[in-house]
């Protein structure tokens, strides 16, 4: 089994959407679990979207949030009915943050949920399309339960059990909500900007996976940023120590945490350029 880990701009849109499909429908003999962000930008967008309830507004962003995906489903011959329900509660989100006037650690994190959380939808209804069946989870459905602490949550010792309990159970390729999890009382939780690195790690660790894939933008773990520096290259192998340390000094390629999870297990992780397959 292999966790294949897809960031924002992998499924950016429709076409990279399907574009994702792809890689997974080629590696199916490795038993994928897949692991997606938000589609670019609206984990962004729901954080400006919770701030802006809080003063009455929002409107704008609301739509911005809806179009995206509708747009996507759209470019993909997918029914707008597939996101209903979400968007359903995302606006109720909206109509509540604004009568309440206040938003806090909590209520962003459950605003935010809501990218992961149409993103899996739409990847597991086009792997379906292409012949691979497939199922979206809320990661909680999967047991992934976390602390309380809203904006940088930990996850629980058992949401490890559980996650190889029913993980190992199912006979579709799960697509997993990134970055999300639930506490025992139910409450929406985030591992923090980038944090679906992170849960990759864990679902990864859990499972005993073989590999750890995480799907990017770039070439693997540069020399440096390579939106910075032009020359960057790319690395071939860097120790768990090492990418440990890059990480925290804020190379965004991998979220911080990934490592710890891998290290203890000693599960490879690999970086890869989604374009560049
Ligand atoms: P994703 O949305 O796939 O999680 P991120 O934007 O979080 O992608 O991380 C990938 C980005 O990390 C790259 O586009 C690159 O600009 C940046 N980055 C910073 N340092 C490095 C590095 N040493 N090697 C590769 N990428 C790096
Ligand atoms: N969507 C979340 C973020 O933008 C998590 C992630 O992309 O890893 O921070
Ligand atoms: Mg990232």
């Amino acid at each position: 089994m292999i966790v294949m880990k897809f960031g924002g701009t992998s499924v950016g849109n429709a076409e990279r959407i399907a574009n994702v499909a792809n890689i997974v429908k080629s590696n199916i003999k490795r038993n994928p679990v897949v692991v997606v962000s938000a589609v670019t930008k609206i984990t962004d967008s729901l954080i400006r979207l919770g701030k802006e309830c809080a003063a009455g507004m929002g409107n704008k962003t609301l739509e911005h949030i809806k179009k995206t995906h509708y747009e996507i489903l759209t470019q993909l011959r997918m029914d707008k009915k597939l996101l209903d329900e979400d968007i359903k509660e995302l606006e109720n989100l909206v109509s509540n943050a604004k009568s309440s006037k206040i938003i806090d650690e909590k209520m962003l994190d459950y605003f935010q949920s809501f990218g992961e959380r149409m993103s899996s939808k739409i990847v597991a209804e086009q792997l379906n399309r292409i012949g691979v069946k497939s199922r979206s989870f809320d990661s909680w459905q999967l047991g992934f339960l976390t602390d309380s602490e809203f904006g940088s949550a930990e996850p629980l010792e058992t949401a490890y059990s559980n996650l190889n309990r029913s993980i190992k159970k199912l006979a579709v390729v799960p697509v997993v909500t990134g970055f999300i999890g639930k506490t025992e009382n139910g409450e929406i939780t985030t591992l923090g900007r980038g944090g679906s690195d992170y849960t990759a790690a864990i679902i990864g660790a859990a499972t005993n996976a073989d590999e750890i894939q995480i799907w990017t933008d770039v070439n693997g773990i540069m020399s440096t940023d390579p939106k910075v520096v032009g020359n960057a290259k790319t690395l071939d192998r860097v120790s768990f120590a090492e990418a440990s340390e890059l990480a925290y000094f804020g190379a965004r390629v991998l979220h911080p945490k990934t490592i710890l999870p891998a290290m203890k297990r000693n599960i490879p992780v690999k970086v890869l350029n989604s374009f560049n397959p």
